[in-house]
Protein backbone atom coordinates (compact mmCIF):
# COMPACT_ATOMS: atom_id res chain seq x y z
CA UNK A 1 0.00 0.00 0.00
CA UNK A 2 1.29 3.24 -1.17
CA UNK A 3 2.19 6.09 1.26
CA UNK A 4 -0.31 8.21 -0.22
CA UNK A 5 -3.27 5.70 0.34
CA UNK A 6 -2.27 5.90 3.65
CA UNK A 7 -2.66 9.51 3.74
CA UNK A 8 -5.91 9.51 1.98
CA UNK A 9 -7.50 6.90 4.24
CA UNK A 10 -6.38 8.21 7.12
CA UNK A 11 -8.41 11.52 5.84
CA UNK A 12 -11.16 9.95 4.75
CA UNK A 13 -12.41 7.03 6.55
CA UNK A 14 -12.42 3.55 4.98
CA UNK A 15 -15.99 2.91 4.37
CA UNK A 16 -16.08 3.46 0.31
CA UNK A 17 -19.42 2.21 -0.97
CA UNK A 18 -19.88 1.64 -4.54
CA UNK A 19 -23.19 2.83 -4.82
CA UNK A 20 -24.49 4.22 -7.50
CA UNK A 21 -24.02 7.32 -9.50
CA UNK A 22 -27.43 9.56 -10.96
CA UNK A 23 -26.43 11.35 -13.46
CA UNK A 24 -29.20 13.87 -14.35
CA UNK A 25 -28.42 15.55 -17.51
CA UNK A 26 -30.26 19.24 -17.98
CA UNK A 27 -31.00 20.82 -20.89
CA UNK A 28 -28.04 23.20 -20.14
CA UNK A 29 -24.14 22.16 -20.59
CA UNK A 30 -23.99 21.81 -16.95
CA UNK A 31 -24.69 18.43 -15.20
CA UNK A 32 -25.92 17.65 -11.92
CA UNK A 33 -25.21 14.50 -10.11
CA UNK A 34 -25.57 12.87 -6.60
CA UNK A 35 -22.51 11.33 -4.90
CA UNK A 36 -23.45 9.21 -1.82
CA UNK A 37 -26.13 11.94 -0.29
CA UNK A 38 -24.07 14.95 -1.80
CA UNK A 39 -25.41 16.96 -5.20
CA UNK A 40 -22.45 18.13 -6.88
CA UNK A 41 -22.32 19.84 -10.59
CA UNK A 42 -20.78 19.58 -13.46
CA UNK A 43 -19.62 22.79 -15.30
CA UNK A 44 -18.02 23.33 -18.49
CA UNK A 45 -15.03 25.75 -20.20
CA UNK A 46 -15.21 25.22 -23.27
CA UNK A 47 -12.30 22.68 -25.10
CA UNK A 48 -8.80 23.26 -26.31
CA UNK A 49 -8.02 21.30 -29.50
CA UNK A 50 -4.72 20.27 -28.73
CA UNK A 51 -1.89 18.37 -31.29
CA UNK A 52 -1.75 15.22 -30.74
CA UNK A 53 1.80 14.38 -30.35
CA UNK A 54 1.77 16.42 -27.14
CA UNK A 55 0.99 12.77 -25.44
CA UNK A 56 4.19 11.82 -25.56
CA UNK A 57 5.34 8.30 -26.02
CA UNK A 58 2.18 7.44 -28.17
CA UNK A 59 2.25 5.74 -31.29
CA UNK A 60 0.89 7.17 -34.59
CA UNK A 61 -2.21 4.42 -34.60
CA UNK A 62 -3.09 5.71 -31.38
CA UNK A 63 -2.51 9.44 -32.57
CA UNK A 64 -4.82 8.99 -35.57
CA UNK A 65 -7.67 7.63 -33.03
CA UNK A 66 -7.89 10.11 -30.81
CA UNK A 67 -7.92 12.68 -33.85
CA UNK A 68 -5.11 15.46 -34.52
CA UNK A 69 -5.86 17.69 -32.96
CA UNK A 70 -6.96 15.83 -30.18
CA UNK A 71 -9.85 17.70 -29.05
CA UNK A 72 -10.14 17.71 -25.16
CA UNK A 73 -12.58 18.97 -22.47
CA UNK A 74 -12.28 21.71 -19.81
CA UNK A 75 -13.90 20.77 -17.16
CA UNK A 76 -14.52 22.00 -13.72
CA UNK A 77 -17.23 21.50 -10.79
CA UNK A 78 -19.03 22.84 -7.71
CA UNK A 79 -20.68 21.91 -4.69
CA UNK A 80 -23.12 23.54 -2.13
CA UNK A 81 -22.73 22.75 1.35
CA UNK A 82 -24.77 24.87 4.04
CA UNK A 83 -23.34 28.47 3.47
CA UNK A 84 -20.23 27.35 1.72
CA UNK A 85 -20.27 26.97 -2.22
CA UNK A 86 -16.91 25.45 -3.75
CA UNK A 87 -15.57 25.64 -6.96
CA UNK A 88 -12.92 23.04 -7.95
CA UNK A 89 -11.10 24.87 -10.61
CA UNK A 90 -11.81 27.63 -12.49
CA UNK A 91 -11.48 27.43 -15.85
CA UNK A 92 -9.48 29.53 -18.28
CA UNK A 93 -11.55 33.04 -18.04
CA UNK A 94 -11.16 35.49 -20.90
CA UNK A 95 -7.78 37.32 -20.94
CA UNK A 96 -5.69 37.78 -24.41
CA UNK A 97 -3.30 35.57 -23.00
CA UNK A 98 -5.97 33.19 -23.14
CA UNK A 99 -8.76 34.12 -26.34
CA UNK A 100 -5.27 34.75 -28.19
CA UNK A 101 -4.43 30.78 -28.16
CA UNK A 102 -7.86 29.46 -27.66
CA UNK A 103 -11.14 30.81 -28.69
CA UNK A 104 -12.97 27.65 -27.62
CA UNK A 105 -12.52 28.10 -23.46
CA UNK A 106 -13.12 30.32 -20.79
CA UNK A 107 -17.04 29.80 -20.55
CA UNK A 108 -17.25 28.90 -17.35
CA UNK A 109 -19.32 32.42 -15.96
CA UNK A 110 -22.20 31.25 -18.39
CA UNK A 111 -22.60 27.80 -17.09
CA UNK A 112 -22.11 29.05 -13.65
CA UNK A 113 -24.90 31.48 -14.28
CA UNK A 114 -27.34 28.50 -15.87
CA UNK A 115 -26.91 26.76 -12.49
CA UNK A 116 -27.75 29.83 -10.33
CA UNK A 117 -24.31 30.61 -8.53
CA UNK A 118 -23.41 34.27 -8.53
CA UNK A 119 -19.32 35.14 -8.34
CA UNK A 120 -20.16 36.42 -5.14
CA UNK A 121 -21.75 33.30 -4.01
CA UNK A 122 -18.73 31.33 -4.40
CA UNK A 123 -17.08 31.12 -0.77
CA UNK A 124 -14.18 28.70 -1.61
CA UNK A 125 -12.11 27.76 -4.59
CA UNK A 126 -10.32 25.01 -4.45
CA UNK A 127 -7.15 24.61 -7.04
CA UNK A 128 -5.14 21.58 -8.49
CA UNK A 129 -2.55 23.52 -10.02
CA UNK A 130 -1.94 26.97 -11.21
CA UNK A 131 -1.72 26.04 -15.04
CA UNK A 132 -3.89 29.22 -17.42
CA UNK A 133 -6.68 26.77 -18.17
CA UNK A 134 -7.06 26.36 -14.30
CA UNK A 135 -6.27 29.54 -12.80
CA UNK A 136 -7.07 31.79 -15.40
CA UNK A 137 -11.02 32.49 -14.32
CA UNK A 138 -9.74 33.95 -11.29
CA UNK A 139 -9.40 37.30 -12.55
CA UNK A 140 -11.37 39.88 -14.12
CA UNK A 141 -9.81 42.76 -16.04
CA UNK A 142 -6.96 42.51 -13.43
CA UNK A 143 -9.63 42.21 -10.64
CA UNK A 144 -10.80 39.10 -8.51
CA UNK A 145 -13.44 37.38 -10.36
CA UNK A 146 -14.94 35.50 -7.16
CA UNK A 147 -14.67 38.44 -4.54
CA UNK A 148 -15.35 36.49 -1.26
CA UNK A 149 -13.87 33.36 -1.78
CA UNK A 150 -10.79 31.81 -0.57
CA UNK A 151 -8.56 30.44 -3.07
CA UNK A 152 -7.27 27.15 -1.93
CA UNK A 153 -3.49 26.25 -3.23
CA UNK A 154 -0.83 23.84 -2.33
CA UNK A 155 1.91 25.59 -0.53
CA UNK A 156 4.56 23.62 -3.25
CA UNK A 157 2.59 25.20 -6.00
CA UNK A 158 2.29 28.66 -5.15
CA UNK A 159 5.97 28.48 -4.36
CA UNK A 160 7.11 27.02 -7.76
CA UNK A 161 5.38 29.64 -9.45
CA UNK A 162 6.60 32.68 -7.32
CA UNK A 163 9.93 31.65 -7.07
CA UNK A 164 12.86 34.15 -6.91
CA UNK A 165 13.92 33.99 -10.08
CA UNK A 166 12.00 31.61 -12.00
CA UNK A 167 10.60 34.13 -14.63
CA UNK A 168 13.96 34.36 -16.33
CA UNK A 169 15.88 31.02 -15.05
CA UNK A 170 12.23 28.49 -16.42
CA UNK A 171 12.68 26.58 -19.42
CA UNK A 172 11.64 29.20 -22.54
CA UNK A 173 8.62 26.63 -23.09
CA UNK A 174 7.58 27.03 -19.56
CA UNK A 175 8.11 30.83 -18.85
CA UNK A 176 4.42 32.56 -20.38
CA UNK A 177 2.78 30.06 -17.88
CA UNK A 178 5.30 31.39 -15.62
CA UNK A 179 4.11 34.74 -16.41
CA UNK A 180 0.68 34.38 -16.54
CA UNK A 181 0.92 32.26 -13.36
CA UNK A 182 2.48 35.26 -11.51
CA UNK A 183 -0.16 38.11 -12.65
CA UNK A 184 -2.72 35.98 -11.58
CA UNK A 185 -1.19 35.55 -7.88
CA UNK A 186 -0.77 39.25 -7.70
CA UNK A 187 -4.72 39.61 -8.23
CA UNK A 188 -5.46 36.73 -5.71
CA UNK A 189 -2.55 37.09 -3.02
CA UNK A 190 -4.93 38.57 -0.15
CA UNK A 191 -7.23 35.85 -0.66
CA UNK A 192 -5.31 32.43 -0.96
CA UNK A 193 -5.21 29.87 1.74
CA UNK A 194 -2.49 27.20 1.27
CA UNK A 195 -1.95 23.69 2.07
CA UNK A 196 0.39 21.33 3.07
CA UNK A 197 -0.30 18.82 0.26
CA UNK A 198 -2.63 16.83 2.07
CA UNK A 199 -5.43 18.89 4.01
CA UNK A 200 -8.86 18.65 5.23
CA UNK A 201 -10.56 22.02 3.95
CA UNK A 202 -14.10 21.42 6.09
CA UNK A 203 -17.15 20.68 4.21
CA UNK A 204 -15.85 16.61 3.23
CA UNK A 205 -13.67 18.37 0.96
CA UNK A 206 -10.00 16.96 1.35
CA UNK A 207 -6.49 17.17 -0.91
CA UNK A 208 -4.23 15.08 -1.61
CA UNK A 209 -1.04 15.76 -3.65
CA UNK A 210 -0.62 14.39 -6.96
CA UNK A 211 3.02 16.01 -8.29
CA UNK A 212 4.40 15.38 -11.47
CA UNK A 213 2.11 17.58 -13.85
CA UNK A 214 3.03 20.30 -11.63
CA UNK A 215 5.15 20.28 -8.20
CA UNK A 216 2.49 21.27 -6.16
CA UNK A 217 -0.30 19.31 -8.38
CA UNK A 218 -3.28 18.12 -6.00
CA UNK A 219 -6.43 15.86 -6.31
CA UNK A 220 -9.55 16.98 -4.56
CA UNK A 221 -11.99 14.33 -2.33
CA UNK A 222 -14.97 14.83 -1.65
CA UNK A 223 -16.33 12.83 0.92
CA UNK A 224 -20.40 12.55 -0.06
CA UNK A 225 -21.16 10.29 2.75
CA UNK A 226 -21.24 6.42 1.22
CA UNK A 227 -19.64 7.62 -2.36
CA UNK A 228 -16.55 9.57 -2.78
CA UNK A 229 -15.44 11.24 -5.61
CA UNK A 230 -11.91 12.20 -6.69
CA UNK A 231 -11.47 15.21 -8.91
CA UNK A 232 -7.84 14.41 -10.44
CA UNK A 233 -7.14 17.44 -12.35
CA UNK A 234 -4.80 16.87 -15.28
CA UNK A 235 -3.37 13.78 -13.68
CA UNK A 236 -4.81 11.98 -16.81
CA UNK A 237 -5.80 14.59 -19.82
CA UNK A 238 -7.27 11.82 -22.37
CA UNK A 239 -9.39 8.92 -21.85
CA UNK A 240 -8.15 7.08 -24.82
CA UNK A 241 -4.61 7.59 -23.99
CA UNK A 242 -3.69 7.49 -20.02
CA UNK A 243 -5.20 4.80 -18.52
CA UNK A 244 -4.74 1.62 -20.64
CA UNK A 245 -0.80 2.62 -20.38
CA UNK A 246 -0.43 5.26 -17.89
CA UNK A 247 3.03 5.77 -19.11
CA UNK A 248 2.11 7.39 -22.10
CA UNK A 249 3.21 11.38 -21.09
CA UNK A 250 1.85 14.85 -21.42
CA UNK A 251 4.20 17.85 -23.14
CA UNK A 252 2.54 19.93 -20.46
CA UNK A 253 3.76 17.79 -17.79
CA UNK A 254 6.41 19.82 -15.31
CA UNK A 255 7.98 16.57 -14.47
CA UNK A 256 6.98 13.98 -16.74
CA UNK A 257 8.28 10.39 -14.77
CA UNK A 258 6.71 11.81 -11.45
CA UNK A 259 3.35 12.60 -13.34
CA UNK A 260 4.00 9.20 -14.61
CA UNK A 261 4.01 7.93 -10.82
CA UNK A 262 1.22 9.59 -9.23
CA UNK A 263 -1.26 8.54 -12.10
CA UNK A 264 -0.03 4.52 -11.59
CA UNK A 265 -0.46 4.93 -7.98
CA UNK A 266 -3.74 7.22 -7.67
CA UNK A 267 -5.74 5.05 -10.34
CA UNK A 268 -4.51 2.44 -8.73
CA UNK A 269 -6.40 4.12 -5.43
CA UNK A 270 -9.46 4.74 -7.30
CA UNK A 271 -10.19 1.16 -8.72
CA UNK A 272 -9.09 -0.40 -5.34
CA UNK A 273 -11.68 1.72 -3.83
CA UNK A 274 -14.18 2.39 -6.30
CA UNK A 275 -14.28 5.69 -6.21
CA UNK A 276 -15.94 8.05 -8.95
CA UNK A 277 -13.53 10.20 -10.25
CA UNK A 278 -13.60 13.45 -11.97
CA UNK A 279 -11.02 14.84 -14.81
CA UNK A 280 -10.53 18.33 -15.94
CA UNK A 281 -10.00 17.27 -19.35
CA UNK A 282 -11.70 14.10 -19.88
CA UNK A 283 -14.83 13.84 -22.50
CA UNK A 284 -17.50 16.44 -20.85
CA UNK A 285 -18.72 15.64 -17.74
CA UNK A 286 -15.26 14.11 -17.17
CA UNK A 287 -16.57 11.18 -14.55
CA UNK A 288 -16.36 8.08 -14.52
CA UNK A 289 -14.92 4.59 -13.15
CA UNK A 290 -11.72 3.20 -13.41
CA UNK A 291 -11.22 -0.48 -13.89
CA UNK A 292 -7.92 -2.51 -14.14
CA UNK A 293 -7.28 -3.70 -17.47
CA UNK A 294 -3.81 -5.74 -18.50
CA UNK A 295 -1.18 -4.09 -17.40
CA UNK A 296 -3.32 -0.83 -16.93
CA UNK A 297 -6.27 0.33 -17.08
CA UNK A 298 -9.68 1.44 -18.58
CA UNK A 299 -11.92 4.75 -18.33
CA UNK A 300 -15.90 3.92 -17.46
CA UNK A 301 -17.42 7.04 -17.92
CA UNK A 302 -20.72 7.52 -15.76
ZN1 LIG B 1 -5.32 21.56 -17.56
Amino acid sequence: MSKMMIGRRKLIGSAIAGATLLAVPRAFAATEFVIGETPVIALSDGYFDMPADMFLGTPQSLRDQIGDPAQIAANTYAYRSGDRTFLFDAGAGKSDFITQAFSTVGRLPEDLETVGIAADDVTDIVITHMHPDHVGGLAVNGQMAFPNARIHIAEAEWNFWNADGIATSAPDALKPMVGFAQEISKVIKSNISLHGGSDNLGAGVNVIPAPGHTPGHSAIILDGGREQLILVGDLTVHEGVHFANPEYGWALDVDGEMAVKSRKSILDMIATDGLLMGAAHISKPGLGRVLRAGNGFRFEAV
